[in-house]
C-alpha cells in the first residue's frame, strides 16, 4: 500500500512535535462516542486509509498520527445514529509520553507540512500477524491500548506491537465489507471489533468498526 501523508511540525515551548495526517481527507468515516463503547463507521477507502495510518503508527514512535474525522457527516443508516458526539483520532506511543491536554495547542500551531508517500508492504501480507491467545494475557502493560479523551479527540496510546497486530481490523473491513452487503441483503452489517477479550485493551473502551456504503453526497 502507498499511503500519501503530510508531515507537520509544531513547536510548543522547548518541544517540537511531529504530526502526521492523511494527505487527502477521509471524509467517509466517523468515530462516535457512545459512553460505554466507541463506534467507527467507515467506507472502503476510509477503512484502508485508517489501516495504513495504523500501520504507520506501529513504526512511528516519535509521531502523533492525527486522523481528522469529527467534521465528517454521518453515514446513511436504517436506524440513524445521532446519540453520540463525533471525535477525531490520534494514534501515539506510550514512549512519547505526550500529554493530551497539550493537544489543542499543538493542533493550533501546525506548520504547512511536507507531503510524503509512505510505503506499507505489510498491508499486502495476508491477514496480518495474529497473536497466540495463550500469550495475550502475558503481554506487558505497554502492549495494551490506553485511551484518553480530550478536545473532541480520542487518543489511542499503544506500542509498535499492539498497533501492528490490530491494523488488520480495518484491513478486514476494507477487504470484506463491500462484498458482504450484496450477498446478505437481509443483514447488511459487516463489522469487526477491538474487543475486551482480545487482550489488547488496558484502560480503554471497545471500538466497534462497521462498514457503511451509504453516505450523503
Ligand atoms: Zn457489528
Amino acid at each position: 500500500m502507498k499511503l500519501p501523508v503530510v508531515v507537520h511540525r509544531a513547536r510548543l515551548g522547548a518541544d517540537e512535535f511531529r504530526v502526521v495526517r492523511p494527505a487527502g481527507p477521509l471524509s467517509r468515516a466517523v468515530l462516535i462516542d457512545h459512553d460505554r463503547h466507541l463506534d467507527a463507521y467507515v467506507d472502503q477507502d476510509a477503512a484502508r486509509g485508517i489501516a495504513g495510518l495504523w500501520m504507520l503508527a506501529a513504526r512511528s514512535p516519535r509521531s502523533l498520527i492525527h486522523v481528522p474525522l469529527r467534521a465528517n457527516r454521518m453515514p446513511v443508516r436504517e436506524v440513524p445514529d445521532d446519540a453520540g458526539s463525533r471525535l477525531d483520532l490520534v494514534l501515539l506511543h506510550h514512549s512519547l509520553q505526550f500529554a493530551p491536554s497539550h493537544w489543542k495547542r499543538v493542533r493550533g500551531r501546525l506548520g504547512p507540512g511536507r507531503p510524503q508517500t509512505v510505503s506499507l508492504p505489510e498491508a499486502e501480507q495476508g491477514d496480518g500477524e495474529v497473536t497466540d491467545p495463550a500469550t495475550r494475557h502475558h503481554r506487558e502493560n505497554r502492549d495494551l491500548f490506553h485511551q484518553h479523551l480530550h478536545a473532541e479527540t480520542l487518543f489511542m496510546t499503544g506500542s509498535a506491537k499492539v498497533f501492528r497486530e490490530t491494523a488488520r481490523h480495518f484491513l478486514d473491513v476494507a477487504r470484506k465489507g463491500p462484498g458482504h452487503i450484496p450477498v446478505h441483503p437481509g443483514h447488511p452489517h459487516f463489522c469487526t471489533e477491538l474487543h475486551s477479550n482480545d487482550g489488547i485493551l488496558g484502560d480503554a473502551r471497545e471500538i466497534h468498526i462497521e462498514y457503511c456504503d451509504q453516505w450523503p453526497s
